[in-house]
This record gives C-alpha cells, structure tokens and sequence, in this order.
C-alpha cells in the first residue's frame, strides 16, 4: 500500500498511461487524487471527439423480494429506476452494456437468494444491452467458492459469470469473484488469485478493467474508513489479489468496485480504483464511463431527488452519532461522496485503444 511518495510521473513502455493536473492535491503518504482536467499528450486541442463506447456501473442496489423488513429504503424502486433510466436514454446516453458490481440483491439468509435473485433478473427486463454481473458478499453471503451459496447466483447469470472476462472495444474486461474478501480460507483466496493471475497473463499488452466487488485498497483513511465502515472488509484483506494486479501496471487502466456505500478515487501504483457507493445507501450513486480512443470520462451521479435517502447513510447519522471526516474529505458530504474530483473526472490514456476485440469473449 506504501509507495513513498504521490505518484506524479510518466511511466514509460506502458500500454495506457495516467497523469494528474492538480498533483497539489496529492493524499499524505502514497495515495494520489484524481483530477477534472489532465494533461500530458491528452489536451483538448487534440483530444479525439468520438466515443468508442460507454458503459454504465450499478453496484450494491440491495433488491430485496422481502422489501421494508431488513432492506434499504426504495432498493427495489432505486434499481428499477436505474435499468429504465440506461433502457430509455432519457436521463444519460443509452450505454453500450452495464456492469453490476455486486450487492445486486440483499439476501442475507441462504433462503432470500434465490428469491431476490430473481426479482433483480425480472427488474432486469427493460435493459436492452448486454448486462454483466459481478459476484458481491450479499449475493453468497460471505461463502466465495462455496457451492451451495453460488448455487442461486448461478441459476440466475449463468455458471460463466462467476469468474469470468469479455472484451469491449479493445478492452478487456476481468469480473473477478472477491465476495468473500476477508472471511475465506487460503484454499478459496489461492484459486481467485491463481484464476485473477492466469487471465492478466494471457492477454499482455491487452488494456484492462477490473470489475471486483471489494475494492483492493482503502478509499479513505484507513483508520477512520474502518471505523465509518464497521467490518473488516472495507477492503480486500488478501494483500495477494492487489500485488497480482499491480504486476500489470502496464496494461490495467483501472480496478471498479462497489461495497463501501461510499465514492471515492485512488490512484495507486498507477491503476485507478474507483469505488461507487451504489444506489441503496446515501448518497445513492451509480457511474457512467465514456470511452474515447485517448481517455475515459468517469461521470459520478445521483439518483432523483425522490430517490436520494439520506437515512441510509451508513458513514454518519443516524446509523452513528456522529458524521465522519477524513484528511482529504473535509465535510460529511465529501467523506460519504467524494470531492468534486472524485465524481467527474478523466483518465487520461497516453497511447490509443485498440478499436477492435483482441480476444474473444470466453
Ligand atoms: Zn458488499
């Protein structure tokens, strides 16, 4: 997690490659902020204007068949509304496919899954792009690699949606199953770790995105995250799936996640980590990606105001007394949502996408 020092250079012989207008803005220690603007080779005078494509992520929407007994507020009506707004084009750009970064549902007990599995899949309906689910804790409760608990994830997706990869405009894309970050045995994390390893090695030089519930690093200051956060799985606790990643600094762009009911950027050994907190919990987010051939546009958003549930904030009142802060998150807001840099923001590519799939889908 220590680099030493904010990163503020060029990486030379990298696929992509990441640079950051308002270094000043660097957090204490290793971690850099995102910026609005970038700079380097990606001004605007010379920008490409086309996208090549855009996505959307929701992630922790809780749909719950058993809605108003333990769930978040409106979880199923926050869903709905996201999966016609991407349907219809109304509210955003109709996006080429969706990503569901985990927590679909609320589950809970073994007997919820499959139920409000298939509440999500009947919510599904409208969407017509392609939709890519990634496996979170309450899909499994916990139980990453265990049969039993994925069984109704994968009566529902498919067995090819566990872990699995698929390729979009020139990018791969890697959905890696880390449900069960900090509660699994050695045997469980080796396999995710052994699979996460094998397919970044056969694709070198392939522009990455990984798609995994559990963020791989703190978003906030570590001691005031775990506090905020209440569980040890504020972030993968498997130091070995981050070190896998980073040994393709060259060619992963970025890791999405979701699970902390917070927003929030790091950058990290080059790789941005981009967690949103989903549409359940306050502030209510969901993140659209704009895809050009030179950089990616990360667009952060709210529900509807209808839709925006302050009470289920679950970094500050009413679930504590009291809000939190953190060194680079002065006000609640901030700390709950991100700054305004870590909810529009650029990722700024040095050399070009590739246009065409360079591998095909498994
Ligand atoms: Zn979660």
């Amino acid at each position: 997690m220590k680099d030493g020092a904010p990163e503020n250079t060029w990486v030379a012989n990298r696929v992509a490659l990441w640079s950051f207008a308002s270094l000043a803005m660097a957090f204490a220690g290793a971690m850099t902020a995102p910026a609005v603007l970038t700079v380097g080779c990606s001004t605007p005078a010379n920008r490409s204007h086309a996208p090549v494509f855009s996505f959307l992520q929701l992630n922790d929407t809780h749909v719950d068949a058993d809605a108003g007994k333990d769930g978040y507020e409106k979880a199923n009506e926050k869903a709905r509304w996201l999966i016609e707004a991407a349907a219809s084009g109304q509210y955003f750009a109709r996006p080429d496919f969706v990503v569901g970064v985990g927590d679909l549902i609320h589950g809970e007990r073994i007997e919820n899954l499959g139920p409000d599995l298939r509440l999500f899949r009947e919510l599904l309906k409208p969407l017509r792009v392609p939709f890519y689910p990634v496996v979170g804790n309450h899909e499994v409760i916990q139980q990453e690699g265990s049969p039993k608990h994925e069984q109704a994830y994968r009566e529902v997706f498919g067995d090819n949606r566990v872990n699995y990869t698929f390729t979009h405009g020139g990018v791969l894309f890697i959905a890696l199953n880390n449900g069960g970050a900090c509660c699994v045995g050695p045997a469980v994390v080796k396999a995710r770790n052994d699979w996460l390893r094998h397919e970044l090695e056969r694709a070198p030089g392939v522009p990455k995105i990984i798609l995994c519930h559990i963020p791989l690093i703190p978003l906030r200051e570590e001691p005031v995250l775990a506090k905020s956060f209440g569980f040890r799985s504020y972030m993968d606790r498997d130091g070995g799936t981050l070190k896998i990643v980073e040994a393709h600094t060259d060619s992963v762009i970025a890791v999405l996640s979701g699970h902390l009911h917070l927003t929030g950027v790091v950058q990290h050994k080059g790789i941005f980590h981009i967690s949103i907190a989903g549409t359940a919990s306050y502030p209510c987010d969901y993140a659209l990606y704009t895809v050009f051939a030179d950089r990616i546009e990360v667009s952060v958003r709210q529900l509807p105001a209808r839709l925006v549930t302050p009470k289920t904030n679950i970094h500050g009142k009413p679930r504590y007394r009291q809000d939190f802060v953190d060194e680079n998150h002065k006000t609640p807001w901030q700390y709950v949502a991100g700054r305004a840099n870590e909810r529009a923001f650029i990722i700024s590519m040095k050399n070009k996408l590739a246009t065409n799939d360079t591998r095909k889908n498994p």
